[in-house]
């Protein structure tokens, strides 16, 4: 199966993705966790990308689809793959149609996942992530807090410097106005599915599940 989690930060797509990618035994591609690993690493990669992603911009596209092209065409993505976090432009859209066509991919589908502006807020200003398994907790559901480990590994739960309230206003406007546009592009070739993400984490993942299986992707 091959799988393209769309929407805005904050909606859930790295949650959403981590359950179908364990369901499915394929895995999950996170190019805001690939940019993370390079910016820990202090790779040239992480070095370039992380003044960009603090000030909640997008990393140049020439960067982002030979990340997303090397990844795509290694031999870990050849039984299925979930995308979470690309294509944000057009242009790594249509360069993406074109890896899937070099790759022999005809079949995929864009799973939009739609949540209000005010519970992305809510959310993002409230949202933990796992130094080591990147697994994402709420101190408003969870009972967790910064610097407190993380319940499933014990990896130190932190703030991302980009869910910062200035920053997260700056990525919503960045969503609206490079990203968006994306989703008609999907929706004119007819392969965009649309869940509801105000939901609980289970009852998402439930719907998901029914549309795919209506799309006949599972
Ligand atoms: P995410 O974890 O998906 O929210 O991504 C975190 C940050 O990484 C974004 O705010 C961007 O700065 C950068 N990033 C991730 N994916 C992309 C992409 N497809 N294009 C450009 N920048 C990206």
């Amino acid at each position: 199966m091959q799988l393209l989690l769309f929407g805005a930060p904050g909606v859930g797509k790295g949650t959403q993705a981590k359950l179908l990618a364990d369901e499915f035994r394929i895995p999950h591609v996170s190019t805001g966790d690939l940019l993370r690993t390079a910016v820990a690493k202090g790779t040239k990669l992480g070095r370039k990308a992380k003044a960009v992603m603090d000030a909640g911009k997008l990393v140049p596209d020439d960067v982002m689809i030979g990340l997303v092209r090397d990844v795509l065409s290694s031999p870990v993505a050849s039984k299925g793959f979930i995308l979470d976090g690309f294509p944000r432009t057009l242009n790594q859209a249509q360069a993406l149609a074109q890896m899937f066509e070099e790759l022999g991919i005809p079949d995929y589908r864009v799973l939009n996942i739609e949540v209000s502006s005010e519970e992305i807020i809510r959310r993002l200003s409230s949202r933990l992530m796992c130094r080591n398994d990147g697994k994402i907790y709420s101190t408003e559901t969870d009972g967790v807090t910064a610097g407190s480990p993380c319940p499933d590994c014990g990896g130190e739960l932190y703030q991302r410097d980009d869910d910062k309230p200035e920053t997260v206003r700056h990525r919503l406007e960045v969503y609206c106005n490079q990203t968006s546009p994306v989703l008609k592009f999907y929706e004119d070739l007819g392969v965009e599915l649309t869940v509801n993400g105000m939901d609980t984490v289970e009852n998402i993942h439930r719907n998901i599940n029914r549309l795919l299986q209506s799309a006949e992707m599972r």
